[in-house]
Parts: C-alpha cells; structure tokens; sequence
C-alpha cells in the first residue's frame, strides 16, 4: 500500500490516525464532512485554481496519471498543473511545476489558501514537511529540481475591484526550510508507509487518553470505547493540567460523576462536577446578578451571519475577509415586554455591506444596551465594516461599545449546567436552559451551513424555487440565534428571581 502525502500528515499529528484512516475509513470519517470542513477544501480548489494563472498555459493533469506526468516531464513541458509522481510506497501530486529551461530544473510551487497571520510558525513547518513530501518523491523519480516554492494569499491586499493576481499572492522560496529537513522527513515517511502496512492498530494505544477533549480526534471512541461520553476529558481547560488528567485516568476515573469531592480541581472545573454529580446548575448569584442589572433598555439581541471569502469578492475586501449578508435582530423594550423582531438578508450579486449599515441603522435602538453571543464576531465584522465604509464609522463604533457578550455567563462560570458538558455554545447552553427551543429539525442548523447556503444562493448554483426556500431557511435560522438569546436571558432572569425568592425564604 502506497503512502499518500495526505497520509503522510496525518501520521505526523498522530501515527494512530493515519492508521485508522487506511484501515477503518469508516470510523474516520464516521461523520460526513461538515459544512465547514467542505467548504475549506472548496476554497482550497478555487484558490489554486487562480494561482495557476500566475504561471499560464500550463497543463492540466488527470488526477492519478503518473504516467502521463512522466512522458510531459520528459520532454520538458513549460507547465505542470497537478502533476502525479509515484514510487513503490509514495504517491504524491504537486500544486504547479514551471520547467526553468536556463538551470535545465523544475521549479515546484505548493499553493496554499492560507496567509502568513496567525500560526505562522506552526504552518510554515507544516509546509515545510508537505513540500519535503513532494521533493523526496520527484527526486525518486529522477526530476531536475530547483527551488521549492509556497504562494499563498497576502493577508494585506486588499482588492480595488479585479483582483491582481501578482499582488494577491506571495511567493516565498521555502528551499532553505526543506533541505535541512529531508532526512528526517525521509525516515518519518519510511516509518509511516510501514505503519500502514500493519494489519493491526499499533501499540501503545491512542495517546489521547491523557489529552483533553479538543485535541482528541473522531476515532477516540472507538479506540476508547471504556471512556463514557461525558467524561473526565471534558473538564473545562483539563488539557492545560495534563498532570491531573492522568491522575484521574490512570486511577481509572473516567465518568466526571466519579471523581471524588477532594481530588484537586480549578474551581470552574469543581463546579462542573458538582452539577453532573447533582444534575442540577450551580449557580453563582452575585455576578450573575451583576451581569444582568448592567443591561440597559431597550435591550437588542443581534446576531450576524458572512461569508468568509478566500478570494475578496468586492472592493475594499482583503483575503478571508468576512461579508456580512444576514442578520437578526430581537429589541426587547423591558425586562417582561415582548421581542419585536428585525430582520435583513441580502441576497443580489453585489456587495451588502452598504444595505446591511443602512438596514441595521433602521432596526437598531439608539440606546441601550446591544446583546451577542460570542463578542469578537460581531464586533469585528463592525470594525471591518468601519473600515471599508468610513462614513459609518461613528455609527459602527457606538454598536460596538453597546455590545455585552452573554456568553460571559457561560465562560464566566456565572451558570453551570451539567447539559452544557463544558461547553459554552450556544448550541450546548439553549437545550438546556430552554429545552422548548431547538435547532433540530431546521434545515440550517449552524452557521457554516448558513454562508454556504447564501453562497449558494448568489453564485446561482440553485434554480428560483430552491433559491426561494433556502432564503427562508437562512431567515429562520438567524432569527433563532437572536430568539435563542432572548430565552436564554429570560431563563437567566428566571434562574435569579427563583433564588432570591428562596434565599428570602
Ligand atoms: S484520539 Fe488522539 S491519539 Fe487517538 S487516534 Fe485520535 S488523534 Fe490519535
């Protein structure tokens, strides 16, 4: 069995995975792609679609066929576009080859639908690897080769309308990275191509049983299937005191219902035992009542939905820049008056940010305090809608110093309900505090469905009727999210008058 780069990778986050991955593929992908896990690999495709204009003409390969590579290589084509290259135990395709006719080589260029912000560090090792892959195998295969590039996408530029090509993307000569590292990632490569020729899971078994939730991966169950669901894994910030978590697994303390009352814990994390232990909320009045005597009236409950762009669609956009299309808005006048509802979803070709300003200056009280539920999001799609529309940027920042975040709650550790399980979204908080509302059965359920299902819309890949119907789903679906808050602020309301009246009792 040949090792794949992608295999490759996978083996170098975790040997076990990539083992799971050739053998078990249907507990590795156990769940379908998401939304979002799909889209990323759709604005991977079209990305380096639009790289392969800056090196045109080129030939474009079927996928699979090392053998057609080979005879183009051979007589030197100018232009490779997802060339295949094999041996006896890798397969690999490269991104784009330009044949460097002067030195007799093939430059090799890796595209990446990513910008140089945030991990660089960690990407760039990542590529590094990814692009030793390549040239170990092109070498097997006795190419010429020069210098190993990466292009990817220059977070600074930002479109004036037709996007430049030459500015929209870097090119960084990554050969320096990846020479020292050949050897190494010769002898990983060795070591993970025999891995995956094991006809069974190799031992010790999966590391992640002293890992928090979050690093562990879709096959933990099955290579844990002793671990109950909730358990002592999803303690919040568990993964940051590894030390703890061992203590507990090792003792054999799994279910977070049995760890014991005196085992050293954060506070937020005793708190959590104690309301799976009890199965009833703790909850810590004082900031809680805090929290909810700041807010001002009338109170807006708002919610944004965008759709991040690879490419920048419209002027003033950088690359991944969000475009607000949707949003959703409850005002709520007093504490026990009822919502009134206000709702915008942009659907033309063009550029919402104007019509999504002007719509949210409608609907928006003047004062009062403007209610969210994870406050970077929204925030930040202000401040970027600042900049692109200076003349509502007055406006823009009063939303933003109105906004208060009733996530804080949650993180805060305000409310801890043992259905939340840890966690803090919105998504965990509803059904428990409010079990009468759900996003079951929607046909949108979360927000990356929301930006592909607009996308959908305005690219014209749905005819009118089913354009009809997914523009009613989108409305749907926003205004649960700000509905949502509502209720789950009513419950809170609720939560603090019925220990007040117990306290006076
Ligand atoms: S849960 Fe962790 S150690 Fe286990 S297979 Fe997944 S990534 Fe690897």
């Amino acid at each position: 069995m040949k090792l794949s780069k992608t295999n490759y990778l996978v083996y170098r986050d975790c040997a076990h995975n990539a083992w799971m991955k050739v053998h078990k593929p249907e507990i590795y992908h156990d769940e379908p792609l998401s939304v979002f896990e799909q889209a990323i690999i759709e604005i991977g495709n079209d990305v380096d679609v639009r790289a392969r204009e800056l090196f045109p003409d080129g030939v474009l390969i079927r996928r699979g066929d090392a053998a057609g590579t080979a005879d183009l290589v051979a007589i030197h084509t100018p232009v490779l576009y997802q060339p295949v290259f094999e041996t006896d135990r890798y397969t690999t395709a490269c991104d784009i080859l330009v044949w460097n006719g002067t030195q007799g080589v093939y430059d090799l260029y890796e595209v990446k639908a990513s910008t140089s912000g945030e991990d660089r560090k960690a990407k760039d090792d990542l590529y590094a690897h990814d692009i030793a892959f390549q040239a170990l195998v092109l070498r097997e295969n006795g190419v010429p080769l020069g210098r190993l590039n990466l292009v990817r996408l220059n977070g600074e530029y930002v479109s004036d309308g037709a996007l430049d090509l030459t500015r929209l993307f870097t090119r960084e000569d990554f050969t320096d990275r990846v020479t020292p590292i050949l050897d190494t990632v010769a002898a990983e490569m060795d070591a993970a191509h025999d891995l995956i020729q094991l006809s069974a899971l190799p031992a010790p078994p999966c590391s992640c049983i002293y890992k928090g939730r979050s690093s562990q991966c879709t096959t933990f169950a099955y290579v844990n299937p002793h671990v109950p669901d909730y358990s002592v894994h999803d303690l919040t910030r568990i993964g940051t005191s590894p030390k703890k978590l061992k203590e507990l697994v090792d003792a054999g303390i799994l279910a977070i219902t049995d760890v014991p009352d005196d085992f050293d814990l954060s506070l937020p994390q005793r708190h959590q035992v104690e309301a799976a232990k009890r199965r009833r909320p703790h909850v810590d009045l004082p900031p809680l009542e805090v929290f909810l005597n700041e807010i001002r009236y009338p109170a807006a409950f708002l919610d944004y939905e965008t759709f991040p762009c690879a490419l920048p669609r419209f002027p003033g956009y950088a690359p991944f820049n969000h475009v607000p299309f949707q949003f959703s808005m409850h005002v709520v006048t007093e504490p026990d008056g009822d919502p009134v509802h206000h709702e915008f979803l942009y659907v033309e070709k063009a550029c919402p940010d104007v019509p999504f300003v002007e719509a949210l200056k409608r609907a928006i009280p003047a004062e009062g305090t403007v209610i969210v539920w994870n406050k970077p999001f929204e925030k930040g799609i202000n401040a970027k809608l600042a900049e692109r529309l200076p003349a509502e940027q007055e406006f823009l920042s009063s939303v933003n110093e109105r906004v208060v975040d009733l996530m804080d709650v949650f993180s805060g550790q305000m409310v801890v309900h043992p259905g939340f399980r840890g966690k803090t979204s919105i998504k965990w908080v509803l059904p428990a505090l409010v079990p009468g509302l759900s996003y079951k059965g929607l046909a949108i359920q979360e927000g990356a469905t929301a930006s592909e299902t607009w996308n959908a819309i305005v690219t014209g890949e749905l005819e009118a009727d089913e354009a009809e119907q997914a523009r009613k789903n989108l409305l749907t679906y926003c205004g649960l999210d700000s509905l949502a808050m509502v209720e789950i602020w009513r419950a809170l309301l609720a939560i603090v008058a019925a220990r007040e009246i117990r306290e006076a009792g």
